[in-house]
């Protein structure tokens, strides 16, 4: 597919970002390339846009730049995944570990009803810790997760095998 060679063309990579040895993936300059940003949402809604999809949930902060396009094509609502005491009003929480220390993500009470059929999306996908986090916030309510979406999958850092059984669709691997 011809889109996916442009999106992957205009993600940029940063090294020692934000700390040396990190090669950082920047989807900043994806965004100002309106033909690739366009096909990213595109390749996105085509996949989701018959698939009963309720809720669009984002994670902070890049799953916020994806998920509410994708989520006004499709006819879902959006609800954004926050990291702790962003959210004004009642919250549940999902504590989780990351490379070092532990992180909190919330979600209003009420957003989301029982028996819903959610999409999550992020920007990326490294460890997996975030999408897994994701996924029990919003299995602890009932909803059913249908599928996880990212644009860059990390490969080398497993986090699909941290998924289990939950699918995962990324459209560019990134070294
Ligand atoms: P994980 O929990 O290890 O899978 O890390 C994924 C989370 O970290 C996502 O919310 C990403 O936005 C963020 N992240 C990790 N590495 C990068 C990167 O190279 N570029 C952009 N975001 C990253």
């Amino acid at each position: 597919d011809a889109r996916i060679a442009r999106i992957a063309a205009a993600i940029r990579a940063i090294p020692n970002f934000p700390k040396p040895g990190i090669l950082f993936q920047d989807i900043t300059t994806l965004l100002l390339d309106t033909r690739a940003f366009r096909d990213t949402i595109d390749l996105f809604v085509e996949r989701y846009k018959d698939k009963d999809i309720s809720v669009v949930a984002g994670i902070e902060a890049r799953g916020f730049i994806f998920g509410p396009p994708v989520a006004l094509a499709i006819g879902a609502k959006f609800v954004p995944l926050r990291k702790p005491n962003k959210l004004p009003g009642e919250v549940i929480s999902e504590e989780y570990s990351l490379e070092y220390g532990k992180d909190k993500m919330e979600m209003h009470v009420g957003a989301v009803q029982a028996g819903e059929r959610a999409l999550v999306i992020d920007d990326l996908i490294a460890t997996g810790g975030t999408l897994c986090a994701a996924i029990s916030l919003l299995e602890r309510v009932a909803v059913h997760v249908v599928e996880c979406a990212c644009v860059i999958e990390l490969p080398e850092l497993k986090g699909r095998e941290r998924l289990g059984d939950k699918p995962l669709f990324v459209l560019v691997d990134a070294a």
